[in-house]
């Protein structure tokens, strides 16, 4: 046996080895040294090998989904090793021999279909990545992307640049990544799989060979050209073999039910990058958590597949806006008709999730709940479709496709479901029990003559307790012994002399009991057994039949699934629409950024909860004036804890929520599609990554400044705090500047250096907004409200206190305040708004494509590569010239 498990786990060496023995998975050597430590089991020894013990552990069958899960959480994978014949056929060709074994499946994170290793509420991707490099003129090569929820059926593709790649990833947040051992070891990406916050997994290079990628995928899904799927390119193409070859090899053969990939054009989604989704706090909180991010506020969902279609939106919004307006109008819809509504999600919540069973029974991994629930699942859709059939829903086309969609799913085989299943389901098929009486006559009477033999058999025991005189005298089965005659150790003699010996056949003696057989027993016991054996037969011919009737129709029920999941998702936003006084936005393809009455998602409801006073609406602005020209930058001081931050998030998340096609927090929003949205917090901490807090910050600021322009919002919160004073206003100087002149991008800046408010003089599209504060006896009271102007205080000092700072603290901290303050006075910086134009040289400069880094002026350099005190006065006035020259 251990030859054979050394031979297997040869065969899989970078994954543990579950190896069935039978009520048990075993593992051993290594595996069970780290089995044992990940999961808290304990580790024992079985038999030597080279004279060493081997460490073993186990883990119970029937509880090894929770043990998988533990273990795939902590990024671990698993290859299932499971008996492949039955021990009497391994006994037959010897005492010694070794029953036979294979893996029937490796368990990664990004190939899982078991609902309890899967979280409802979101997808499970396997992304696969490729490089191609020639024929492209990028340094880097193109990038293809393939992702794979093998747990649904989703099989996208896309193609993508290096610089886009992260943020592609952080978009599609898979829960492993294929990328071939060329591309993992190359080593100018050796840092980029490093930093990424998901498993990555290396595959031998021939899973992305992009001769043979095209017949791979077309002899997955058994067509002759894969032509009829939509042009894909090849980097496409190689990454989706890629991602193929890998389902493949862990699903050994199974063929899990995927789309034909189609393409996601990520030039019709709104860009988010990673850091902008983190700090947006989109689908969790920086802290990692789902509670108090965006996605959780507005979750109004009833189903897993609509909450992970919500979250899939959430992650890529639109920036068309034709299918924008098209999400709109569904939420419209549901808005209309509240009674429609209702009993919509009522239907919804009583829906199984069918996607996930189907892929479950088509990979031979279902049961019996699973037929069940694909049965619901078309029960509740034909009554969706039905009572949807008599609203006009004309006016929004997904209702109308959703609509379809139900209405094409067969009523046979919800028919046929209906009769065959029984009320109360096994969890396995193994189990029998599952097929309801009158649906197979052959199943019926073997159950009949079952049942009647048991009938027969207390009638026996009856007889038997007259015939001996004992009355306790009981029949009774179990697994070893069958059907038993037992009676007390002080009947026995009963039994074993006299005329009821014949009879009797003596089986067992236990300490308090004696068993015996007869031959009618024994005759019954048979009957019974063959009975029970050919019913569970029938069953699963049933069950395997039903199986292939659902796969026949994989394609109507999974778009029957999708139709259920937008339903879910529109009514959702109606739901949070009326709940919370959200109003449609306005998109379209102009410039605009007009909210008015604008709230925070979050906060709001957050304020609530806590009883606290109600959130303070805002207004911004951040169009073209007038609708001329390029969009404006709106720089916000106020001191801290007035609310600079919400108001700069709520802006971006108005946005978001209006591109995935959702009703927004406002009284009115009018937004030009934002085609990429930034958002930088200064000095996050970023400690895992090893880089300081300062360098994050300027890393982070860098990618905005040279890939912002005009249909982009960016958000900018305290850039520059992370170091010195002076450097950090100059930063922060120098940045608004090159926004305003260079990508002359939508934008919200908040600061507490007020020095910047200088700035509104000569950048025409800057607008000072500062957050109302009160002063009322020597403390500060915020009023949340944003007003033009700049703040005259920055109530440091107030702010601390009502912290709960010292007195004396307080005092002394006044005094030293007072003291700067006559200093600051004295200040060059007021004087620089006049005499230092600092950008004015990279004005009327189109904004840089995006990627592209922002040239320097030529000016600049020669100034920079100068050294006055080298200089005589000659060449000093040369130089000059030069500089007269260039600018
Ligand atoms: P800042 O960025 O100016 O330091 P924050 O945006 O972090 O301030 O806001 C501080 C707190 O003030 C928030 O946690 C929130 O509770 C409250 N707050 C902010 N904006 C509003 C608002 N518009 N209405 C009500 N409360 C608000």
């Amino acid at each position: 046996m251990m030859e054979q498990f050394i031979e297997i786990k040869a065969a899989n060496p970078d994954c543990l080895l579950f190896y069935r023995m039978g009520d048990f998975y075993e593992l051993f050597f290594e595996d069970a040294e780290e089995a044992s430590r990940a999961l808290g089991i304990t580790l024992t020894k079985r038999g030597k090998h080279l004279g060493a013990d081997i460490p073993m552990c186990g883990v119970p069958v029937h509880a090894a989904d929770d043990y998988l899960q533990k273990l795939i959480a902590l990024g671990y994978r698993v290859a299932v090793c499971e008996q492949t014949e039955d021990p009497a056929e391994a006994k037959k060709r010897g005492a010694k021999s070794v029953v036979k074994r294979d893996v029937i499946r490796l368990v990664t994170p990004g190939t899982l279909t078991e609902e309890t290793l899967l979280e409802a509420g979101r997808s499970n991707y396997l992304a696969a990545v490729t490089r191609i490099r020639a024929g492209t003129d990028d340094p880097h090569g193109v990038f293809g992307l393939a992702w794979i929820d093998i747990s649904t059926g989703v099989f996208r593709v896309g193609e993508t640049t290096f610089e886009r790649l992260s943020a592609d990833l952080s978009r599609i947040d898979p829960r492993e990544l294929i990328v071939s051992d060329a591309l993992f070891e190359d080593e100018s990406l050796a840092g980029f799989w490093r930093q990424l916050s998901f498993a990555v997994m290396p595959v031998p290079r021939a899973y992305f060979d992009g001769a043979t990628a095209a017949d791979r995928i077309a002899r997955f899904y058994g067509v002759a050209t894969i032509d009829a799927f939509g042009g894909f390119s090849r980097a496409e193409t190689a990454a989706a073999a890629g991602a193929i070859a890998y389902v493949e090899k862990t699903q050994l053969g199974e063929r899990p039910p995927l789309d034909p990939p189609t393409r996601q054009d990520s030039g019709r989604l709104m860009h988010v990058d990673g850091a902008t989704r983190a700090n947006l706090e989109l689908l969790k909180t920086l802290s990692g958590g789902r509670a108090g991010s965006l996605i959780d506020a507005i979750d109004r969902t009833v189903t897993g597949a609509g909450a992970r279609l919500l979250a899939e939106r959430l992650s890529a919004p639109l920036a068309d806006p034709d299918e924008i307006r098209k999400r709109l109008a569904s939420v419209g819809f549901f808005l209309g008709d509240t009674g429609l509504r209702s009993r919509l999600r009522e239907a919804l919540a009583g829906a199984p999730d069918i996607s996930r069973a189907l892929s479950r029974l088509s990979l031979n991994r279902g049961g019996p709940r699973d037929l069940d629930a694909i049965r619901a699942g078309l029960d509740a859709a034909r009554d969706i479709a039905a009572f949807l059939g008599e609203a006009d829903a004309s006016s929004a086309a997904e209702v109308t496709n959703a609509k379809a969609a139900l209405a094409a799913l067969p009523d046979p085989l919800r028919d046929e479901l209906t009769n065959a299943l029984a009320e109360e389901l096994p969890v396995f098929r193994r189990d029998g029990g599952f097929i309801a009486g009158g649906y197979r006559a052959d199943l019926d009477e073997l159950r009949a003559l079952r049942d009647q033999s048991r009938r027969i058999i207390a009638e026996l025991q009856a007889r038997y307790q007259d015939e001996t005189g004992i009355r306790s005298l009981k029949v009774r089965h179990n697994n070893v012994l069958g059907y038993f005659v037992e009676v007390t150790a002080n009947h026995a003699d009963k039994l074993t002399t006299g005329a009821t010996a014949a009879t009797f056949i003596h089986r067992q003696t236990m300490a308090n009991a004696m068993r015996f057989t007869t031959t009618e027993l024994a005759d019954l016991e048979a009957k019974i057994s063959s009975a029970s054996d050919r019913a569970l037969a029938i069953e699963q011919e049933v069950f395997d039949d039903l199986c292939a009737r659902i796969t026949a129709e994989a394609e109507a029920i999974k778009d029957a699934a999708r139709a259920l999941a937008v339903l879910d998702v529109s009514a959702s936003h109606a739901v949070l629409a009326e709940a919370e006084d959200y109003t449609q936005p306005r998109v379209d393809d102009g410039l605009a950024f007009d909210i008015s009455g604008g709230r925070h998602p979050v906060v709001e409801q957050a304020l609530r909860k806590r009883c606290e006073d109600p959130f303070v609406a805002n207004d911004a602005s951040l169009g073209p004036a007038d609708g001329e020209g390029d969009g404006r930058i709106w720089l916000v001081t106020g001191p801290n804890m007035a609310g600079k931050s919400t108001f700069l998030r709520q802006n971006a998340l108005i946005a978001v929520l209006a591109q995935i096609g959702a009703y927004v927090p406002a009284k009115h929003a009018h937004i030009g599609v934002v085609d990429r949205l930034f958002s930088r917090v200064g000095a996050a901490d970023d400690l895992a990554r090893g880089r300081s807090t300062f360098m994050v910050e300027m890393v982070e600021t860098a990618a905005i400044l040279n890939q912002a322009g005009p249909r982009s919002l960016v958000i900018l919160d305290e850039i520059g705090r992370g170091t010195a004073t002076f450097d950090g206003l100059s930063i922060a100087w120098a940045a608004i500047e090159h926004l305003h002149e260079v990508n002359r991008s939508r934008s919200l800046f908040a600061t507490h250096y007020h020095e910047l408010t200088a700035l509104s003089e000569t950048l025409a599209r800057l607008h000072n907004a500062t957050v109302r504060v009160k002063e009322w006896e020597g403390d500060v009271v915020f009023l949340h409200e944003i007003v033009s102007g700049a703040a005259d205080h920055s109530y440091g000092i107030q702010v601390a206190r009502l912290a709960g700072l010292p007195e004396a603290v307080i005092t002394r901290a006044r005094q030293v305040l007072a003291q700067l303050e006559e200093h600051e006075r004295k200040s060059p910086v007021e004087m620089m708004i006049d005499d230092l134009p600092l950008f004015s040289a990279l004005r009327d400069k189109p904004a840089p494509a995006a990627g592209a880094p922002t040239a320097r002026n030529p000016a600049l350099t020669l100034l920079a590569d100068s050294n006055p005190d080298d200089l005589t006065p000659r060449e000093a006035l040369e130089l000059l010239y030069k500089l007269k020259a260039e600018a």
